[in-house]
């Protein structure tokens, strides 16, 4: 199902939790709702949920108003990151709940409950785990389940708030894995939420980014990664070195440097300021254009060599080089070149 959000506002007291929040979420995709703590994420989830009411702005499933339409009435699926199973009941009486507790004609027969939970069962990969109750599961066993009773249910959305959140880095980063494969198979459009760049970009088809209440950015992980819509992005999704500058007529000067401002973008004259990636820095030939710099520091890091220079005025640059490169000595004076960079207007 296809979502429309229009223009939601949410306030708590004199506080603004969501500002003006647009997004369209399409059929069948997995989005990721990215941002810092307090960005607005879970309340912008909970607000296309049902659980929590606008103040103003209009959220549409399939093109109908959904605004007013109760929890029960969405066909939702959630999954959070504690996870709420009920403690007293096995693993399959869990996963039947959303179907046992219907009622009238919704109510499937028991056969029909007991085949949706075994099909559900190996699905999420618990198959023998069935009579268990939840103490006698792992974390991530349970965030499972917790899937399984979601999806029971064939919900049109499934809105997945930090599931993985309470989990360690390993057992996250299968759950991860798994979790792509089950949407492959289901195709049901989810939304889930994440302050993690690296669970946002190797999951999701596209990933909203969110501060303050507002949405940064919209886009594919290589959208957002490699043309970053704002300050903020840059920051926040991978790292940027920061160098101050001036926009004058079609050039940039940076730290004494000429730089042609890119292509298609449009600033004012006057002061910007340039993100660049460490991994879009390199060492050049003394003759050629670039910033001398003083190594600092040269940490390794897994397959490359992270250099830390800094310039004449103590401005911090942090490079990323290909393993390969022979590594100048701390305290040694290089030549450092941006290949790629992006520019935003400051003051
Ligand atoms: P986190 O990653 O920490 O869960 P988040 O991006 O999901 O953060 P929200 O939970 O949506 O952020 O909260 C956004 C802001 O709204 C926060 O500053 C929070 O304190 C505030 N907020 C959320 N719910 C309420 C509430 N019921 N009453 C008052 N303030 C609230």
């Amino acid at each position: 199902m296809g979502i429309t959000v229009e223009h939601l506002y949410k306030r708590f007291g004199a506080f603004t939790a969501l500002d003006d929040i647009t997004l369209e979420i399409r059929q069948g995709e997995l989005l990721a709702l990215l941002g810092p703590s307090g960005s607005g994420k879970t309340t912008l989830l909970r607000v296309i949920a049902g659980l929590e009411h606008a103040d103003g702005g209009r959220v549409l499933f399939e093109g109908g108003d959904a605004t007013a339409l109760p929890v029960q009435q969405r066909g939702v699926g959630f999954v959070f990151q504690h996870y709420a199973l009920f403690k007293h009941m096995r693993v399959d009486q869990n996963i039947a709940f959303g179907l046992k507790v219907r009622r009238g004609k919704a109510r499937w027969p028991r056969a029909r409950i007991d085949a949706r939970v075994r099909e559900l069962l190996s699905l999420v990969q618990l198959e023998g785990l069935e009579k268990r109750y939840p103490a006698q599961l792992s974390g991530g066993q349970r965030q499972r389940v917790a899937l399984a009773r979601a999806l029971a249910i064939e919900p049109k959305l499934l809105l997945l708030d930090e599931p993985f959140g309470a989990l360690d880095a390993q057992v996250r980063r299968d759950l991860r894995r798994w979790l792509r494969q089950v949407h492959q198979a289901t195709g049901v459009t989810t939304v889930f939420v994440t302050h993690d760049q690296e669970e946002a970009l190797e999951l999701a088809d596209r990933v909203a980014i969110l501060n303050k209440g507002r949405i940064e950015q919209l886009g594919t992980p290589a959208q957002v990664y490699d043309q970053p819509a704002s300050p903020f992005v840059y920051g926040f999704v991978g790292q940027a070195n920061r160098l101050a500058g001036t926009k004058v007529g079609t050039q940039l000067q940076v730290h004494g440097q000429w730089l042609p401002l890119p292509a298609g973008v449009s600033l004012s004259d006057g002061p910007v300021e340039l993100f660049v990636r460490p991994q879009d820095l390199r060492l050049v030939e003394a003759d050629q254009p670039g910033w001398m710099a003083t190594v600092v520091d040269v940490p390794r890091s897994g397959p490359h060599v992270r250099l830390h220079a800094q310039l004449a005025d103590g401005t911090p640059l942090e490079l990323e080089l290909p393993a390969a490169t022979q590594v100048p000595p701390v305290g040694s004076q290089v030549h450092v070149q941006a290949s790629r960079f992006g520019v935003f207007q400051t003051g």
